[in-house]
């Protein structure tokens, strides 16, 4: 579906990138969210956040303080001069938000994980002029997401934008949540017109790590931040680990290098031109080189076949991980990639192998005579 959002500058309110959306994980007390607001909007900020409802993973903590919030985030915008912005997860969260005249809603990530929540939230957000911003699902579905933003985009919903907040693998990593930039490139190629914002707090789940993926979405050319910023974020209701103070945001705002999609500078610009011509000739030797592996992969797969031995063998998958992995940490090529680099290669020639295979194995069938 072709989406023709409204660019960020027209809704966003902003000269310039990136939009920043801050402010506690959740509204607590009136107050809190005063004296945040107040904080937060020293600091170069678009709009404050705050959780009014909160879907949390488990019962019995703290689940939002619920419309009764909603007058106070009003409040606090209007005395700081910030927009203000919560997260919405049912029709009457969309009623109750625009009523009280909220300016920006999004989508949380474990709504957006569910086409019924999202198609319910589409039609109440129908006719409504306020910004949405989509968050992935916390699971790293890119269909998923992008089928929450067409939902949106068809309820006439224009000035409308996503949220990448990092998904849910399991196992082990530095984050809360994995970020795996390659999703999010793959929805900027998909829906270049859509503009992207980065949530470092929820992806990292750690206060301390939080600048680095900033940055990382600035490198990236994302659109904006969604920061969580407490007045006091240790002693906050939920989410404590990874808030900052609104001062220390201030900090981390002016160390974000931003760079630029393009120059005009054409001493820069030829020099890239080389460098790409030379990737460019990379890839064609790495392209025919993988061609090459190829066809001695249906070579391998003709022997086999004769000789009736299975496509993989895990003996020899287990040395040829360990040699290449050996030889790429002498290149100086990071492990990680390597590996899920041969995985892909090898995955590719299994799959190879087992078409030809069972194509060997297809009989024709006889043409039926006719009736
Ligand atoms: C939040 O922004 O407070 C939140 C709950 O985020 P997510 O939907 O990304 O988990
Ligand atoms: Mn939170």
């Amino acid at each position: 579906m072709n989406i023709d959002a409204q660019p960020l500058i027209q809704w966003a309110g902003i000269a310039g990138k990136p939009l920043v959306i801050a402010g506690p994980c959740s509204a607590e007390t009136e107050e809190q969210l005063l004296e945040t607001a107040e904080r937060v909007a020293a600091q170069g900020v678009g709009y404050l956040r705050a959780g009014i409802w909160k879907a949390r993973t488990r019962p019995n903590s703290f689940e939002g303080i619920g419309e009764p919030a909603l007058p106070w985030l009003r409040a606090a915008g209007t005395r700081s001069g910030l927009r203000t912005a919560t997260e919405v997860a049912t029709p009457a969260h969309v009623e109750a938000a625009l009523r009280h005249q909220i300016d920006l809603l999004w989508i949380g990530a474990r709504t957006t994980v569910n086409p019924f929540s999202v198609q319910e939230l589409a039609a109440a957000l129908r006719g409504t002029t306020v910004p949405i911003l989509i968050k992935n699902p916390t699971n790293p579905d890119l269909a998923l997401w992008l089928g929450a933003v067409e939902r949106v985009y068809s309820a006439g919903v224009r000035a409308l934008g996503v949220i990448h907040r990092g998904f849910s693998i399991g196992g082990q990593t530095r984050f809360r949540n994995a970020p795996m930039w390659d999703l999010v490139i793959e929805m900027r190629r998909t829906l270049p017109g859509v503009p992207i914002l980065c949530d470092p707090s929820h992806i990292t789940g750690r206060r301390d790590l939080v600048p680095e993926i900033a940055q990382r979405a600035m490198d990236l050319g994302l659109d904006g931040l969604m920061i969580e910023a407490h007045r006091s974020p240790d002693e906050a209701w939920s989410d404590a680990g990874q808030q900052v103070t609104p001062e220390r945001l201030g900090e981390i705002l002016r160390q974000l290098h931003i760079r630029v999609p393009e120059t005009d500078d054409a001493r820069f610009n030829a020099r890239l031109g080389e460098l790409r011509q030379e990737i460019d000739e990379v890839d064609q030797e790495i392209l025919e080189v993988l061609a090459r592996r190829m066809r001695i992969v249906e070579q391998m797969a003709e022997c086999k076949l004769a000789s009736s031995v299975t496509t993989f063998q895990v003996a020899r998958w287990k040395a040829l991980l360990d040699d290449r992995m050996m030889r790429a940490a002498h290149l100086r090529l990071d492990a990680d990639y390597v590996k899920a680099l041969y995985e892909v290669i090898h995955g590719e020639s299994l799959r190879c192998q087992s078409e030809i295979t069972s194509a060997a194995r297809t009989v024709e069938p006889a043409a039926s005579p006719p009736d």
